[in-house]
């Protein structure tokens, strides 16, 4: 179908921003034959996708994100031919390792059945919990992935929806075994927020579903590439991009009938506030932020001596040990201290990508959780946690760079405080971000739309944020609608 429309504006539709979600909106849009402009204010695209050699030359390191479950499970990515623009996912034997004090590891691996097996005595209470739910998944993943409306499926989408809706700490009382519960505990801690708060669960559960049916890949030659491809696609099908466009007022943006940021609601209110309603303003400068991160990347010169084999052949570690630590560091980290022990989340990305480091060194990409705003320097504390399961690690650095929260902000103003999430992801900001409508897309100005992740179904590489925003402004601006 081609829409092209408004000869009397320069274009049918702007994005103002590059990451995952402003490509998958543009995308979207261009798809339809309108004529779409993508704007970034930065030089290179990608937003959180963006890779870079920050420690040493021939060290490719992933800035934000690293592993892709949710790009390779995303219903919107998975329908696009980025194979083709050259985007290449690589699988690690084992998806995530969760070692232990004692030198043994949970491991999270693509077989249900192997991780299970690896839980011992919690191995039936591990696959009453998941597998029904990978079952179930292609049905309600674009409902999981989606605003609030009524679900296609809704006995299966209650059936996630009722373990997804409890604590993590409270649905970690199906499991006995350390194993078990130190596993779901990292992967709950993806929330960034205690893990006795309501829907920590859903994040866990996610994460494990996507595992067992796509795997956790890293995209061969850095996660930049998925932003290249997603970009190659785009201008394939005519789009337009200009880096450097840092936008301050909307006056700065040619003349559009839609105009889609992929920003933070505090961006969106500097930019366009005075175009909203009152109400939505109240509702905009309401929205919460979350905990920051502190950001580590080193080179180095051999891989992580790992004490657990599983973590030796895992693309992601988690270093928190028992669930009982990692729920009182995100909790004290809440609370605004900075802990010890702060739980550590790792990627190895060298170990199965030979193209992110010279033969026989490798990259370590990691970060912890700190309170917003935090300038404190955790790498003392990281690496302390690096040596306490792999004795040795620190003789291996050859190189390190860091990041606090002020720092990551100003590599993405997105990152409000450091908070990479696009605002905390409580249940009561979980489907209504960033307010409460009819549509968390529209803003109260016609013409004007949220497309980022401080919309449904938040944070994550999934391009879904964007793909339902463009979907909503095709439909309010162009009469046009569209499926998956
Ligand atoms: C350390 C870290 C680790 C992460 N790990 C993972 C992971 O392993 N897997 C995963 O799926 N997700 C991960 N994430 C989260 C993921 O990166 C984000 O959820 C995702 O990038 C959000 O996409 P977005 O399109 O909403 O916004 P962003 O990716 O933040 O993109 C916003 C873009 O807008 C641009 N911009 C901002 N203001 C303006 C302006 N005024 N004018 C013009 N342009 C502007 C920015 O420069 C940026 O390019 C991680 C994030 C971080 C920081």
């Amino acid at each position: 179908m081609n829409l092209k429309t408004a000869s009397h504006t320069d274009f049918d539709a702007v994005v103002v921003g590059s990451g995952p979600n402003g490509l998958a909106a543009a995308v979207t849009l261009q798809q339809e034959g309108l004529s779409v402009l993508l704007v970034e204010g930065k030089d290179t695209i990608g937003g959180g996708l963006r890779s870079a050699e920050l420690t040493l030359p021939g060290f490719v390191h992933d800035i934000c994100s690293a592993i892709h479950p949710l790009a390779v499970g995303s219903p919107f990515l998975q329908s696009l031919p980025l194979g083709e623009h050259g985007l290449e996912y690589i699988f690690p034997p084992v998806a995530a390792a969760h070692p232990l004090d004692d030198g043994t590891a949970a491991a999270l691996c693509h077989n249900l059945e192997q991780t299970a097996f690896r839980l011992g005595a919690d191995a039936d209470a591990y696959r009453s919990l998941i597998e029904p739910l990978v079952g179930v998944w292609p049905a309600i993943d674009t409902d999981v992935l989606g605003p609030l409306t009524f679900p296609k499926h809704p006995i299966d989408f209650a059936r996630f929806g009722l373990k997804a809706l409890p604590p993590a700490a409270l649905l970690a009382r199906l499991f006995r075994t350390k194993e078990a519960r130190g596993l779901w505990a990292g992967m709950a801690a993806h929330s960034i927020q205690p893990l006795s708060n309501l829907a920590t669960s859903a994040i866990g559960l996610v994460l494990m579903v996507a595992a067992h049916r796509r795997g956790w890949p890293l995209p061969k030659g850095g996660s930049q590439q998925i932003s290249n491809a997603l970009a190659s696609y785009f201008r394939s099908l005519g789009g337009k991009i200009e880096t450097g466009f840092h936008v301050g007022n909307l006056a700065q943006l040619p003349s559009a009938r839609a105009v889609l940021f992929d920003l933070t609601p505090r961006q969106l209110l500097e930019i366009a506030g005075h175009r909203f309603s009152w109400v939505y303003r109240r509702q905009l400068n309401r929205y919460r932020h979350g905990m920051g991160v502190f950001k580590m990347d080193w080179a180095l010169d051999g891989p992580v001596p790992f004490t657990a084999e599983a973590a030796r052949q895992a693309g992601t570690v988690h270093l928190g040990n028992t669930l009982e630590e990692i729920a009182a560091s995100e909790q004290a980290t809440w609370n605004g201290a900075h802990p010890d022990r702060p739980f550590v989340l790792l990627a190895q990305q060298s170990l199965f990508d030979p193209t992110r480091a010279p033969e026989g060194k490798h990259t370590l990409w990691g970060y912890c959780h700190v309170p917003n705003g935090s300038r404190v320097d955790m790498t003392e504390a990281i690496e302390r946690q690096i040596e306490r399961f792999a004795p040795g690690f620190r003789d291996r650095i050859l190189a390190r760079h860091t990041l606090n929260t002020e720092q990551m902000e100003a590599h993405n103003p997105n990152y409000i405080g450091g908070d990479i999430n696009g605002g905390v992801i409580d249940l009561a900001q979980l489907f209504t971000r960033p307010a409460l409508r009819w549509s968390p897309y529209r803003t109260s100005a016609k013409g004007l739309y949220l497309c980022s992740s401080s919309t449904p179904p938040g944070a994550g590489v999934h391009g879904m944020c964007g793909f339902h925003a463009a979907r909503q402004a095709l439909k309010d601006e162009f009469s046009t609608e569209i499926q998956l």
